[in-house]
């Protein structure tokens, strides 16, 4: 199965997509391997940012003009593209936020604010990044319930045993993620719902680093939130979704108030508007909607099964190839992975790895990756980080093995 997606991913007709690889840092060819940060993004994202300013710039749901019009049709659009491409059930269950930070952040406020109570329990996972352990944090300090956390094992897997024993009725929402980008383990988010469920507790993941790599069908995974950032997946800046089953959004408060969330306001009571409306308080990021659809209709055309597929691949052959250097710690070592290398280095300290890699062209990302406390599990301050897209080449990995070995002979001589 491999060997055919293979032969039909022509990594380098994908490359031409992207201008900015064809870049020269510090006199070298970029080799771009930063994606779990930022991914980079294609001419026709890039192209729809201009025509939307050029062509179609207009506030949302307010005009009867026809450019406010054209641009509401545009981000209405926008919002259905990005229901099928997680195949939610209804438009209105796709809320546009900044991001998956923004999104998380609207669960906890609201969803929190109504049905979290002192005593209660809040549970996530020892892998999650800042914004998937702080949002949480705030909400346990304001209401007294208290965070749990499940456990890792030394290879960076949930310890579902463990989760299975910490459910109980006080337990009011389940948070994980679905892809961590410190270590790339790939959580069995399936088995994680199925178990919250058949407690009646609702489950939330984190997608920021999933969505941009693999298939996402919020209805097969029957997760209640699924919250996703724009720009890892080949869109703009400033974008994102939280997507939310309607009867849940529907019961939680607004998350701001303002512009466009409301239905009716005197200075003694406002009403509020419908989903989506109600919990997009002011104007939104309309280009960034707008483009994100683009971007989604640009990874539906190379097509998420073959980019996962592709990505697979690469992921095994860096494995192996940094792996095999003398030294090299991998860590995340699960059974199921995808598109992120982290790694440590007897004798180097990451940020010196990334400082001498950058010399070379490469862009990898070294430091705790906004994941503090997994790093302590793992008992090191830092990792240098690989993360890979469909638009990387095993030459790319081919390279940073020799950058790889070129900074172990300048520290280790
Ligand atoms: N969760 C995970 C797993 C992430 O990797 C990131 C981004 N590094 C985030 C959440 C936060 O995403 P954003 O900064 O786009 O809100």
């Amino acid at each position: 199965m491999l060997t055919v997606m293979k032969a039909n991913f022509d990594v380098q007709q994908i490359r031409k997509d992207f201008p900015i690889l064809k870049q020269e840092v510090n006199g070298r060819q970029l080799i771009y391997l930063d994606n779990a940060a930022t991914s980079q993004k294609p001419q026709v994202v890039i192209d729809a940012i201009n025509r939307y300013y050029k062509e179609q710039n207009a506030n949302v749901h307010r005009g009867v003009h026809f450019l406010s019009q054209l641009a509401t049709r545009e981000y209405d659009d926008a919002r259905v593209k990005v229901q099928r491409f997680i195949n939610a059930a209804e438009s209105h269950e796709i809320i546009f936020t900044r991001g998956t930070t923004e999104s998380i952040n609207l669960v906890a406020y609201s969803y929190g604010r109504k049905f979290v109570r002192e005593g209660d329990e809040i549970i996530i996972s020892a892998m999650e990044h800042h914004s998937n352990i702080v949002p949480w944090q705030i909400l346990c300090e304001q209401t007294g319930a208290k965070l749990r956390v499940i456990p890792i094992n030394d290879d960076g897997e949930l310890l579902i045993d463990e989760f299975a024993l910490m459910l109980n009725p006080r337990v009011k929402l389940v948070a994980v993620a679905h892809l961590s980008n410190a270590l790339g383990t790939l959580n069995p988010v399936k088995r994680i719902i199925e178990l919250a469920h058949s407690h009646d507790i609702p489950v939330l993941l984190d997608g920021a680093q999933a969505a941009p790599h693999l298939k996402i069908d919020v209805r097969d995974l029957d997760c209640d939130f699924y919250a996703f950032s724009g720009h890892k997946m080949c869109g703009p800046t400033g974008i994102g979704v939280l997507y939310g089953k309607s009867e849940l959004l529907n019961m939680m408060p607004p998350f701001m108030g303002g512009g466009d969330m409301i239905a009716s306001v005197t200075f003694e009571k406002t009403t509020y508007n419908v989903l989506p409306a109600k919990f997009e308080a002011g104007t939104p990021h309309i280009e960034g909607a707008i483009v994100l659809g683009v971007a989604i209709d640009y990874l539906n055309s190379v097509g998420l099964d073959r980019v996962a597929a592709y990505e697979h691949e690469l992921l095994g052959y860096a494995t192996e190839v940094i792996g095999a250097i003398p030294g090299i710690k991998i860590i995340g070592t699960a059974r199921e992975k995808a598109s992120v290398l982290s790694f440590t280095l007897d004798g180097i300290h990451p940020h010196d790895m990334g400082t001498i890699l950058d010399q070379e062209g490469i862009a990898i990302r070294a430091g705790h990756h906004c994941a503090q406390p997994v790093m302590k599990r793992f008992g090191i301050p830092a990792t240098a980080r690989a993360s890979f897209a469909f638009y990387n080449t095993r030459e790319e990995i081919d390279a940073l093995a020799e950058g790889i070995q070129k900074a172990v002979e300048v520290f280790n001589g």
